[in-house]
């Protein structure tokens, strides 16, 4: 076993974060660029191909190759600056899924990357509120400033208004678009030059005075827009928010970085001050409430996602595990909590940005895939220690599509009832029936887990379902107490979920308002 201090060294310097954002707010972009200052990929566009399906290497199931997501490029791993750094790729549009709220659950801290066109989009408030829900910090990184984009004022703004949290920009565009000059760094007291070769010195960073103003002749000082960025600089110190540290660190304060991470600009930047922020792993709390310190030398994780069907031939299935306290060694001796069942971890894989490899070195922080042939659920914790470890449950999140299910077969009700047990069981889809008959609804935050559950049924269990849409609803769930069963209509449908209680799937906002109107004492609740 390692020794407490060797430990202690390695976990303290894991960095583990998800980058969450709208699509085509420039994700992928940005993640190929830290991989190359990490050193992780040796050509910018391996992600990318990936995305796009071009990439061969992926073994995984159909729909995933379809539609080029992979494994190697939901855990990516690399080294900068003695920081063991772990990206968390959050899967967005079409393959957006409860996973990609779960995988929030599994990381420190959260870059959210906002379009500077654009400003704060659908997904990533939704993303975002998980955040807070946690409490972990959030940078944020206003991305394409090389094109013309909104007054960072008025982003700033917004950011605030709608996401309710404070922001600090850490710096501040000298231009946008065709007159982007550089960057006004108030964290560096430094300017950074978009085109530094266009300058008299050539140099790409200018330190400034106390001031904050060149020393000096410069070419930029000739610059209208040099006397503007002074203005906004003040404006900032004298009418932002206050810099706080432990701010950041409870998520209530979000530093805000500004770039252009097609044109690698203001990336390495937002790399290196974000390492000064970001946190070292967290301690995660047990059932019992008792807090576990990444740093204990028995190893415990938690697994929150579960990848299944790589080969169809095997039906082997990646437990994504996050590692919450010790070190992870090759054969270690686990239990798993929930059923009490020892086991032996011996064939688990490491994830680095090109391939999967096996686990050479993983402590608290970092996360693994451990292959399994169904033993394991989301949610579930191992532990090696004789104390019994269990952490608290994951959350569930209000799903917001629906369908009717049945098997085609008649003839094979049980094939089809044991899988889609031991699916909603996994929480790769959540079960609802109607309330008298015993018709099955199934819920998802994503178009991509119908698929990938229709996917699973016929592979898996032999099992070919019919799926009837419902559509988008928004699901509240009600008080039985407070119900009358009357109160369901095809507007507002009346199911239960799978522990038996009762909630209505609303057609739209206007539906809910309208049931609130008529009910004004029934008290609807979402999960998350
Ligand atoms: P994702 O969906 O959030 O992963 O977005 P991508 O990284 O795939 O980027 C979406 C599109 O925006 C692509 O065409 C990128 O080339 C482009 N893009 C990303 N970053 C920038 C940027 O800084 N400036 C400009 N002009 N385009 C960008």
């Amino acid at each position: 076993m390692i020794n407490k201090k060797d430990l202690a060294k390695e976990v303290n310097r894991r960095r583990t974060f998800a980058i969450i954002s709208h699509p085509d707010a420039g994700k992928t972009t940005i993640t190929e660029q830290l991989l190359l200052f990490g050193g992780a990929i040796r050509q910018a566009g391996t992600v990318k191909a990936k995305k796009s399906g071009k990439f061969a290497k992926s073994d995984w199931m159909e729909i995933e190759k379809q539609r080029g997501i992979s494994v190697t490029s939901s855990v990516m791993q690399f080294e900068y600056d003695d920081k063991r750094i772990n990206i968390l790729d959050t899967p967005g549009h079409e393959d957006f899924s409860e996973d990609t709220y779960r995988t929030l659950m599994a990381v420190d801290a959260a870059v959210m990357v906002v379009d500077s066109a654009k400003g704060i989009e659908e997904q990533t408030k939704k993303l975002f509120k998980v955040c807070r829900m946690r409490g972990i910090p959030i940078f944020t990184f206003m991305n394409k400033l090389d094109r013309d984009g909104r007054e960072p004022l008025e982003l700033i703004e917004e950011l605030e208004e709608v996401l309710e949290i404070d922001a600090y920009p850490l710096n501040w565009p000298i231009g946008s678009g065709k007159n982007l000059k550089g960057l006004y760094d108030l964290y560096h007291n430094r300017i950074e030059l978009f085109r530094p070769e266009e300058m008299n010195s050539g140099e790409r960073f200018i330190h400034l005075n106390d001031e904050g103003e060149i020393e000096g002749e410069h070419e930029l000082k000739n610059e209208s827009l040099y006397d503007q960025v002074l203005e906004e600089a003040l404006l900032l110190k004298e009418a932002g928010n206050e810099f706080s540290e432990e701010a950041i660190s409870r998520g209530k304060l979000t530093p805000v970085f500004f770039g252009s991470a097609l044109t690698n600009f203001g990336v390495q930047t937002f790399l290196e001050t974000f390492l000064q922020f970001a946190p070292e792993p967290s301690t995660q709390e047990t059932k019992e409430d008792k807090i576990i310190q990444p740093t204990d030398e028995e190893f415990s994780g938690f697994i929150f996602k579960i990848q299944a069907n790589m080969d169809p031939n095997h039906r082997d299935r990646i437990a994504f595990l996050r590692i919450c306290s010790g070190k992870f060694e090759k054969g270690i001796d686990v239990t798993l909590s929930r059923s009490n069942k020892k086991m032996r971890l011996s064939n688990s894989t490491q994830f680095l940005a090109e391939s999967r490899e096996a686990v050479t070195d993983a402590v608290a922080g970092d996360i693994i895939g451990l292959y399994d042939t169904g033993n394991f659920q989301i949610g579930d914790t191992i532990y090696s220690g004789k104390t019994d470890v269990t952490f608290k449950d994951l959350p569930q999140f209000t799903p917001e599509l629906f369908v009717r299910v049945e098997a085609k077969n008649v003839m094979k009700q049980k094939s089809f009832h044991k899988g889609i047990n031991q699916l909603v069981q996994e929480g790769a889809i959540q079960l609802y029936k109607s309330y008298h008959t015993e018709t099955y609804i199934i819920g998802a935050v994503g178009q991509l887990q119908f698929e990938v559950f229709q996917h699973r049924m016929n592979n898996e269990y032999n099992s070919e379902v019919v799926m009837t849409s419902i559509g988008s609803r928004i699901a509240r769930w009600v008080d039985p107490k407070q119900l009358d069963e009357n109160m369901g209509s095809s507007r507002n449908m009346l199911v239960r979920d799978r522990f038996d209680n009762p909630l209505f799937l609303f057609e739209n906002q206007f539906a809910m308002r309208w049931f609130s109107d008529k009910y004004p004492e029934v008290e609807l609740t979402a999960l998350l």
